[in-house]
């Protein structure tokens, strides 16, 4: 089973604070290993969660996701040539 880039997003903060279930953790695992797209996501994903990140609570800003997935798809198209 192959899984697209938008599945690996909508993955991308269970996989950073592994709730993800062990099976859809690997195939996103696959997925990184040969998209160049989704590593440099998840770096910068990343990144954002050690900035916000505080010493107890674990969580998304509001509205994070709609943002995230927004610039997301206009990277994405960028890269395409779309
Ligand atoms: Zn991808």
């Amino acid at each position: 089973m192959v899984i697209e880039c938008k599945h690996v997003w909508d993955h991308l903060s269970g996989y950073l604070d592994s709730s993800l279930p062990a099976d859809t953790r690997a195939l996103v695992q696959k997925h990184l290993e040969h998209c160049e797209i989704c590593s440099a996501i998840l770096d910068s994903t990343r990144n954002i969660l050690i900035l916000t990140a505080d010493d107890r609570v674990f969580e998304f800003p509001v509205g994070f996701s709609e943002r995230l997935h927004a610039r997301l798809n206009e990277e994405f198209h960028r890269d395409t040539g779309k």
